[in-house]
C-alpha cells in the first residue's frame, strides 16, 4: 500500500483516475521533480532518467528490496529485478526483462549488469559478491570500467562530488542495475565468480564497439541486444548467449555534426602505447583520419585512453588471447585506414568513365598489414567482375562507384567485426548443451523511433517495435487470464487494439512490404525506389494502415506534408512518414565480389574469417539472404524466445533532450508515453479489475473500517474481508473474491476506501 501512501501522486497508474493522458503525464511529472523516478503500470516499471546520483541503490537497498514484496515497497527497479529473479530461481520459470524507450531514456542504464561495485559494495556484509581470488577489490577512484560504460563518466552533470561512497562507480546509478542486483543476490563460491566476472566484462566491449556520442546520448548503443543469462538448478550463473541487432554501420565512414564515429576508434588512437602504434602504423591524432569526424574528438569527462586499458583487459578476462586481441585491433585500424585511400576521377576525355588511386601509399600500407598485394587492392577498389553463365567481364568503377565500394567495404569490415567480437565472446560465455538451465534474457533495444527523415533503418527498428508491441499486450492480457483462471474468476472479453494487421503489413511472407522489397531487390531488369514503391501503392491501395500520395489523391485527400517518393505507416505509436529513397540499396547490402574476394586473399586468418563468401571456388550465385531478410528471420527468432519466458518490462522515458537533472518537459514525456503504448497498458491492465490484493495484507489494512473486525478478528481472512466490505455496502459489480486474492474493479472504489481509513486514524 505504500503505492499511494509514502510516494508522491501514485506509484502504480492503474489507480489513476481519470485515465487519459493528461493526469498521466501530471503525475509522472509530480514524481518526478520529487526525484520518484520509477512508477508502476501493474507489474511494468516506467523509469525516468534522473540524469543524477540518486541515493537509492546499492547494497542497503538490495537487501533490503530482496526481502520484501513487490508492492510493499516503493516502486523501484530492484523489485522487478526481484521479482524476476526469485521466479525464475524459486518457481522454475525462465524470464525476459524488456527494456524499450528512446535513445539516452536510461535502457543500457538498466541492463543487467554489468555495473561494477564499488569499494563499499563490494566489501559489504549484505553482498554475496567477492571478487575471484587473485582479483583485488576495486579502490575507489582507480579508472573504471564504468568509465567506459559512459557512466558517471560520459555525462558531465551526472557524477556529483560528496560523500557518496559509490561515486563514479554504476552500482549506485541505473547502469546494469538489474543484473548488479542479479549479481549482488546470486550464488557465491570461485566458479560463480569467474562467470560473473567474464558475463560483466562483456559489456565494456561490446560498448567500445557498438557504442558512439550521438547528439541525444554522449554514450548511445548504436545496436540492439538480447543477452540470455544461463543459471544453475540453485539460481547460480553458468554463463550466457548474447545476440545483437543491427549495428548501425553508417556511422563508420560518415557522422552527424556533433557525434562522434565508434568509442574504439578514439580508444585506440588515444590509448595505444608508442609500440602497438608503430606496430599498426597508426597516427595519434585523429584529424589524420577522414573517417573520424574532425570537429568532435573528444567527449566531456570520457577518458579514450584509461577506456582503452579497460577494453583490452576486459577482453583478456573474457578469453581472447594475445593474438586474437591484436588482429581485432588489426582490423579497426585497418577501418581507418581504408577512409584515407583517396581515389581520383580518371574518366578519359572519351568519355569512359574510371578511377584509380590518388596515392599508392596507402594502399600500399594497408597491403603489407593484411597481407594482400596492393595492387589487388586497388584493382578490386577500382573495377567490377560480373560473372555471366560463358564469359567475365571487367568494368571499370567511376569515381562515385569506387568510393562507394570503399565506404561499403569499410562499413563491412566493421560490422562483420563486431559479429565476430560478439561470437567470440559467446564461445567464452556459453554453457554446455547438457545442463539444465534456467534462462534470465534481457533485452535492450532502440525504442520506436519518429525522425524528420525515416529511411529503412526507421522501417526495420519500428517493426521490431511493432512486433513488441505484440508480444506485450498478448502477454499481459494472457497474464490477466491466467491470473483469473488460478483465482476462480470468470474472465471478460477486453477490447484492445490488435496491432496483428500492421504486423502483418509489413511481414507477410508474399504481401508483406518485406517481402516485396526482396522481390524488387531480385527482379531482373530495371529496378529502383521508385519501381518499388509504385508496386506497394498498388498492392496496399485500399490497406487501412497505408498511405501515400497515390493513394491519398485516389481518396482525393491532399495532404502537402507527404512527399511523392514517400510511403507511410500507421503504427501503434503514430504515423510515420518513410522515404523509400535507399531502400532497395540498403536491402541488398551488397558488397561488390571482387572485394570480398580480395579480403578472403589476404593473408590475415581474422580478416579472412570474416568473409567466408570470398572463397574463389564458390562457383554458385547465391545470394546471401537480404538485410530485411535477416532482420525479419532474427525478430521472429527473438519473438518466440520471448514467448518463451515470463516477461518483465521496463520502459524508460527521458525527461529533456539536453541530458538534464530536474527539467521536465511535458511534450516530449507525451510523446514517449504514446510509442510506449502506456495508456493502452493502463487499459488493458484495468481492462478487468484495477486492483488486486491477498486477503491477508488487505485485511490488515481495512480491518479498522468493520465492525466485526475492529478491534479483534478471530476468523479466517478471506471472511474478514468479506465482512468489511460487506458493511460498507459496496456494489457487488465492484468486488470479486479469488481463491486468495480480493479484486476491485476500479480506483474510485480503493480511493474511498483509503479515504475512509484515513478519516478513522
Ligand atoms: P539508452 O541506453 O536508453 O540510450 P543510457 O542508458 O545510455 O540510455 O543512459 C543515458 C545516460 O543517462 C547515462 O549515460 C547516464 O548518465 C544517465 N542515466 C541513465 N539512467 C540513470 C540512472 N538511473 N541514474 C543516473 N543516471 C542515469
Ligand atoms: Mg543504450
Amino acid at each position: 500500500m505504500t503505492l499511494m501512501e509514502d510516494s508522491v501522486g501514485v506509484g502504480d497508474l492503474v489507480l489513476l483516475e481519470p485515465l487519459e493522458e493528461e493526469p498521466l503525464l501530471k503525475n509522472l511529472q509530480l514524481r518526478y521533480e520529487n526525484k520518484e523516478i520509477y512508477t508502476y503500470i501493474g507489474n511494468v516499471l516506467i523509469s525516468m532518467n534522473p540524469y543524477q546520483q540518486l541515493p537509492i541503490y546499492g547494497p542497503e537497498f538490495i537487501a533490503k528490496y530482496r526481502d520484501y514484496t513487490f508492492y510493499e515497497l516503493k516502486p523501484h527497479i530492484y523489485a522487478l529485478a526481484n521479482v524476476a529473479y526469485q521466479s525464475l530461481r524459486d518457481r522454475d520459470r525462465d524470464q525476459c526483462i524488456l527494456i524499450t524507450g528512446e535513445s539516452g531514456a536510461g535502457k543500457t542504464g538498466e541492463v543487467p549488469g554489468l555495473g561494477r561495485l564499488c569499494s563499499h559494495c563490494w566489501n559489504h556484509p549484505l553482498i554475496s559478491f567477492r571478487a575471484r581470488p587473485g582479483l583485488a577489490p576495486p579502490q575507489k577512484f582507480l579508472p573504471t570500467f564504468s568509465d567506459s560504460e559512459g557512466y558517471g563518466a560520459g555525462m558531465t552533470g551526472v557524477k556529483e562530488s560528496g560523500g557518496d561512497p559509490c561515486e563514479g562507480f554504476s552500482c549506485t546509478e541505473a547502469s546494469k542495475l538489474v543484473m548488479s542486483y542479479v549479481a549482488a543476490v546470486c550464488g557465491k563460491g570461485e566458479q560463480v565468480n569467474s562467470v560473473k566476472e567474464q558475463l560483466l566484462q562483456s559489456n565494456p566491449v561490446l560498448e567500445a564497439f557498438g557504442n558512439a556520442k550521438t547528439i541525444r546520448n554522449n554514450n548511445s548503443s548504436r545496436f540492439g541486444k538480447y543477452m540470455d543469462i544461463e543459471f544453475d538448478f540453485k539460481g547460480s550463473p553458468l554463463g550466457g548467449v548474447i545476440t545483437n541487432y543491427l549495428l548501425e554501420k553508417s556511422r563508420v565512414v560518415k557522422q552527424l555534426e556533433g557525434e562522434r564515429n565508434f568509442h574504439i576508434f578514439y580508444q585506440l588512437l588515444a590509448g595505444a602505447d608508442a609500440h602497438l602504434l608503430e606496430a599498426l602504423k597508426l597516427e595519434r591524432d585523429t584529424s589524420h583520419y577522414a573517417y573520424l569526424n574532425q570537429k568532435v574528438s573528444r567527449v566531456d569527462g570520457m577518458d579514450d585512453a584509461s577506456n582503452f586499458k579497460s577494453v583490452q583487459n576486459a577482453m583478456t578476462v573474457i578469453g581472447f588471447s594475445e593474438v586474437e586481441i591484436q588482429q581485432v585491433l588489426e582490423v579497426t585500424a585497418l577501418v581507418l585506414k581504408l577512409g584515407n585511400v583517396e581515389l581520383a576521377d580518371e574518366s578519359q576525355a572519351n568519355g569512359t568513365s574510371a578511377s584509380g588511386i590518388r596515392d599508392g601509399r596507402g594502399v600500399q600500407e594497408i597491403g603489407e598489414m593484411i597481407g594482400l598485394n596492393s595492387e589487388e587492392l586497388e584493382k578490386a577498389l577500382c573495377s567490377r567482375t560480373m560473372k555471366t553463365a560463358k564469359e567475365e567481364v571487367v568494368t571499370t568503377l567511376n569515381f562515385t562507384q569506387a568510393q562507394y565500394a570503399r565506404d561499403a567495404l569499410a562499413k563491412n569490415i566493421y560490422s562483420r567485426l563486431f559479429n565476430w567480437i560478439v561470437n567470440r565472446i559467446n564461445e567464452s560465455i556459453k554453457v554446455g548443451s547438457g545442463e539444465k538451465k534456467k534462462v534470465m534474457g534481457v533485452l535492450d533495444i532502440y525504442g520506436f523511433e519518429i525522425l524528420k527523415d525515416n529511411s529503412f533503418e526507421q522501417f526495420v527498428i519500428n517493426y521490431c517495435n511493432e512486433k513488441l508491441q505484440q508480444v506485450f499486450i498478448e502477454m499481459t492480457l494472457k497474464e490477466e487470464q491466467e491470473e483469473y483462471k488460478r483465482e476462480g474468476i470468470p474472465w471478460t472479453k477486453v477490447d484492445y487494439f490488435d496491432n496483428g494487421i500492421i504486423c502483418n503489413l509489413i511481414e507477410h511472407n508474399q504481401q508483406g512490404i518485406l517481402a516485396m522489397l526482396d522481390e524488387e531487390c531480385l527482379r531482373p531488369g530495371v529496378v529502383s525506389d521508385s519501381t518499388f514503391l509504385a508496386k506497394l501503392n498498388q498492392v496496399f491501395s485500399k490497406h487501412g494502415f497505408y498511405e501515400s500520395k497515390v493513394t491519398q489523391n485516389a481518396q482525393r485527400q491532399y495532404d502537402h506534408t507527404m512527399g511523392l517518393s514517400c510511403f507511410r505507416i500507421c503504427h501503434y505509436a503514430g504515423k510515420v512518414t518513410y522515404n523509400v529513397n535507399g531502400f532497395i540499396d540498403k536491402n541488398n547490402d551488397l558488397l561488390f565480389r571482387d572485394l570480398s574476394q580480395a579480403m578472403w586473399k589476404a593473408q590475415h586468418p581474422l580478416l579472412q574469417s570474416l568473409f567466408p563468401e570470398g572463397v574463389p571456388t564458390q562457383t554458385s550465385l547465391k545470394r546471401p539472404p537480404t538485410a530485411g531478410a535477416q532482420f525479419k528471420s532474427s525478430v521472429a527468432i527473438l519473438m518466440k524466445n520471448l514467448y518463451s519466458k515470463n516477461p518483465n518490462y521496463i520502459r524508460c522515458i527521458k525527461p529533456n533532450e539536453h541530458q538534464q537533472r530536474g527539467q521536465f518537459s511535458s511534450e516530449l514525456v507525451a510523446v514517449q508515453t504514446r510509442y510506449l503504448g502506456l495508456l493502452e497498458n493502463v487499459r488493458v491492465r484495468r481492462a478487468g479489475y484495477a486492483y488486486r490484493q491477498r486477503y491477508g495484507p488487505f485485511l490488515e489494512r481495512y480491518r479498522l473500517l468493520g465492525r466485526s473486525t475492529w478491534p479483534r478478528w478471530n476468523g479466517g481472512d478471506r471472511e474478514g474481508v468479506e465482512k468489511v466490505l460487506g458493511e460498507l455496502s459496496l456494489s457487488s459489480e465492484e468486488l470479486a473474491f479469488g481463491k486468495t486474492k480480493i479484486f476491485i474493479r476500479s480506483p474510485k472504489t480503493l480511493f474511498y476506501l483509503e479515504e475512509k481509513r484515513r478519516l478513522r486514524l
